[in-house]
């Protein structure tokens, strides 16, 4: 099946964009429909590459609203309990709620860690997006307890690779903090025979520096350097209270810094991530918006804009991250092992979202710095992923199955009326 984008903008011209297989095929002025194609209308659209939202845990869509604004660790522990009662049906429709909301707001692709991971992937593969897809390990600093587990997370792996063409495995230790050193060794040795990624929560508040310096005296990046985790394949969520220390061992070894401002503004984690350090060093940097229960959307157009303006802020420079660079980090641009399809050319996957123009945020001015100031993920109209349509016109067939499922799991798991 092929696909034929017609009269829409890109930079300012009115072009075509034909793709088969998953893949943009011709783009340029000149292209039109042919027959036989799926043909979009792009007239007062402007085609844009999709977002990638590098860290985030989609199912907690169902904890909407559930514990906002208890301190971090109260919030936690209000969590954890209900966590414990999920079902896979559970996951898989917040996970379907969690798909609906990115194909609205022109995500094409994110990074998840989350409970029964298996259905994680079957509600991706359904909705039509892209990700990557690990079950969290906590073994609460019990290496005992962290032995226990291995057989499980090897099944869930085994289980992953299954999930089909758009769903890639991951291991996703959950952070310093809540595993046990033999078990992080562990992760390590795993992803690196299976050439898997390696997702895990670090540096995201300042317990975790004093508490690696008070258990094994050293710093974040050099422990995890030693217990083999840091390296290319390595996505680390959050780092606000990365060193200038930490920062040059995570660029000696290539890892990938994803920053997640709102939830960090949020639950009031204290640091700033250090945006232009990191860059400084040539670090490859996302953007993501952790799970819907701390931030409370997971509408990377709206994140965008935090991400630039705190920034901007922290540095007291207007200057600093302008609107381009913001949304190239937004699409994956300059974090290549995100996976992003940040540029939109012959060849490269068919993943787009056409916004409207004709919407008062992106009257008048120039497209880019209104879309990172001014529009939210309402802005969309259409969104592509590996030459699927998910949304056309702002319709996304079975939403409605999606939101009523969804709140039966929540209401179910007393989480709302
Ligand atoms: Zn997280």
């Amino acid at each position: 099946m092929s696909l034929a984008v017609v009269g829409a903008e890109l930079d300012g011209v009115r072009i075509g964009l034909r793709a088969a297989e998953g893949v943009i095929t011709e783009l340029g002025p000149s292209v039109d429909a042919r027959p036989g194609d799926e043909t979009i209308n792009g007239a007062g659209c402007a085609i844009v590459p999709g977002l990638v939202n590098g860290h985030t845990h989609a199912a907690m869509t169902l904890f909407r609203g559930f514990g906002s604004d208890l301190p971090l660790m109260d919030w936690l522990h209000a969590i954890w309990p209900k966590e414990a009662e999920l079902t896979d049906e559970d996951v898989y429709w917040g996970t379907r709620l969690a798909c609906l909301e990115m194909i609205r707001s022109g995500t094409v692709r994110f990074w998840d860690m989350y409970w029964r991971p298996r259905a994680v992937a079957r509600a991706v593969d359904d909705a039509g997006l892209r990700a990557t897809v690990g079950l969290p390990l906590i073994d609460d600093l019990d290496p005992a307890r962290g032995e226990a587990l291995r057989a499980g997370a090897l099944e869930s792996l085994d289980e992953l690779a299954d999930a089909g063409p758009r769903v890639t495995a991951s291991l996703t230790p959950h952070g310093t903090y809540t595993v046990s050193e033999p078990s992080l060794e562990w992760v390590a040795q795993t992803a690196a025979e299976r050439s898997l990624p390696v997702q895990i929560h670090f540096l995201e508040v300042e317990d975790e520096v004093t508490g690696l310096r008070a258990r094994v005296n050293e710093t974040p990046s050099r422990y995890l350097e030693r217990v083999g985790l840091l390296g290319p394949s390595t996505v680390l969520a959050h780092g606000v209270w990365l060193s200038e220390d930490d920062l040059d061992l995570v660029a000696a070894r290539g890892a990938t810094l994803v920053t997640n401002p709102v939830s960090n503004l949020k639950l009031a984690v204290g640091g700033i991530f250090p945006y232009l350090e990191a860059r400084k060093r040539g670090i490859p940097v996302g953007l993501g918006t952790d799970g819907a229960s701390s931030n409370n959307s997971l509408d990377l157009l709206q994140d965008v804009k935090v991400f630039a303006l705190l920034q901007k802020h922290a540095h007291d420079d207007t200057t600093v991250l302008p609107a381009e660079e913001a949304l190239r980090v937004a699409t994956g641009a300059l974090a290549p092992m995100l996976g992003g399809a940040a540029e939109l050319r012959v060849g490269a996957p068919a993943d787009f979202v056409l916004v409207r123009l004709d919407v008062p945020e992106l009257t008048p001015g120039d497209l880019v710095p209104n879309l990172v100031y001014a529009a939210s993920g309402s802005v969309v109209d259409t969104t592509v992923v590996d030459g699927l349509v998910l949304m056309r016109g702002r319709a996304v067939e079975g939403e409605e199955e999606v939101r009523a499922r969804a709140r039966e799991s929540a209401i179910r798991l007393g989480l709302t009326r």
